[in-house]
């Protein structure tokens, strides 16, 4: 059977894909600067005999496995970078870096999609079709998928199905999560100033108080959630900014706020930032301040295609069992690859590394998880990627 084949194509290279991780791990780097990830991700894939293009859009790089026989072509995706924060658990392999570590499990992804690598360049001869192997930059921060679609990873051959998938702190080990539809949202940002006039603090009267009116602002804002949006259609607001002032006495000339937006559809996501400037006008026409509002789109919210996450469950039920796939449950979070599922039929799902009872929180200074995890994922991606071309 072709599952009992990807399994003991995974396990026969393991331990090669734990050394890798371990590698990753202790060695971590930040968005933008994955140059030793990446070259160690090319120079795997090389030796597994798998065509590999490097510095793609920044330090993306794309292998190419031609199956034995022809067919469709498959994209499966990796992330490569790691988080500005200073690691405090306590592993064999911590971060050798100060202030940088792997806290969401992309060094796993890396690693976890070199094994998937290494299992189907043994099986290419019965591949029927073509998988291409996506390790994108900066999931973290500018959104590295986006910078590879433009660089055309997704034609030459064209690309008819795209996977990827996440370790999850809220998935249980040896578990699969998968959903179809809206999984992850759309991570938007905003940046108010409010300008007023700068004074005395005993003599408000004289001065325009920019602080009152960003504590309005930051309320109000919280009224489009609780008032004017719709209840049923989730979103995010959240002020996580607010600067302004220099001491007890001194009303400041003005006050910048900074947060985040995190919706799912197109018509919240412009609605809230428009809101948001109905309030700004209004108090600060009142109070006679001024502002500026700048709202920043961030990825588009992430959302799976019903066949291609059909194709996933089916394919995870036979690596970890029926009894181990469940449904995943959306997240505010954001996630570059749905630059990816924007533009082609795609699914991304979770792999559990969570100990039974337990959560494991990611991008904190403690995350760590067994790695065991790599195994599952590296053999649903294979399963996954083989049942797509041999469905189509
Ligand atoms: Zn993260
Ligand atoms: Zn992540």
């Amino acid at each position: 059977m072709l599952s009992q084949e990807i399994k003991r194509c995974v396990e026969k290279f393991y331990s090669r894909g734990v050394e890798i991780r371990r590698r990753i791990h202790q060695n971590p780097e930040l968005s933008e600067q994955e140059r030793e990830t990446a070259q160690l991700a090319a120079d795997t894939l090389r030796e597994f005999g798998i065509a590999t293009r490097t510095s793609i859009a920044g330090n993306g790089v794309l292998g190419l496995i031609r199956g034995g026989k022809p067919g469709k072509t498959v994209l499966l995706r990796a992330d490569m970078d790691a988080l500005a924060l200073n690691e405090e658990a306590d592993v064999p392999y911590k971060s050798k870096k100060p202030g940088i570590m792997h806290a969401c499990g992309h060094d796993g992804h890396t690693a976890g999609l070199l094994l998937a690598a290494m299992a189907l360049s043994e099986l290419r001869d019965k591949l029927p079709g073509t998988v291409k192997l996506m390790f994108q930059p900066a999931e973290e921060t500018v959104g590295g998928a986006e910078g590879m679609i433009e660089a055309g990873i997704l034609e030459d051959p064209h690309v008819d199905a795209a996977f990827g998938c996440h370790l999850w702190g809220q998935g249980e080990e040896g578990t699969v999560q998968v959903k179809s539809g809206p999984l992850m949202a759309a991570p938007d940002e905003f940046r108010v100033t409010l300008k007023g006039r700068g004074g005395h603090a005993g003599l408000p009267h004289s001065a325009v108080d920019p602080v009152v009116l960003a504590a309005h602002a930051i309320l109000e804002f919280q009224d489009i959630m609780s008032r004017r949006k719709d209840p049923f259609v989730p979103a995010v607001l959240s002020v996580c900014m607010v600067r302004g002032g220099h001491t007890h006495n001194v009303i400041p000339e003005s006050v910048e706020l900074q947060g985040t937006i995190r919706t799912f559809d197109e018509e919240t996501r412009s609605f809230i930032p428009r809101e948001m400037e109905k309030i700004l006008r209004g108090l600060t026409l009142a109070a006679g301040a001024s502002y500026s509002f700048e709202s920043l789109r961030r990825y588009p919210p992430l959302i799976n295609d019903p066949a291609a996450t059909e194709i996933v469950r089916k394919a995870a039920e036979k690596i970890v069992g029926p009894d181990k796939v469940g449904a995943a449950r959306e997240t505010m979070g954001g996630e570059d690859f749905a630059y990816v599922a924007q533009k082609i039929p795609s699914s991304f799902f979770m792999v559990g590394i969570a100990p039974p009872g337990k959560q494991v929180i990611h991008h904190s200074p403690h995350f760590q998880w067994d790695e065991r995890a790599l195994k599952v994922s590296a053999a649903c991606l294979c399963q996954t990627a083989f049942d797509f071309l041999l469905e189509s």
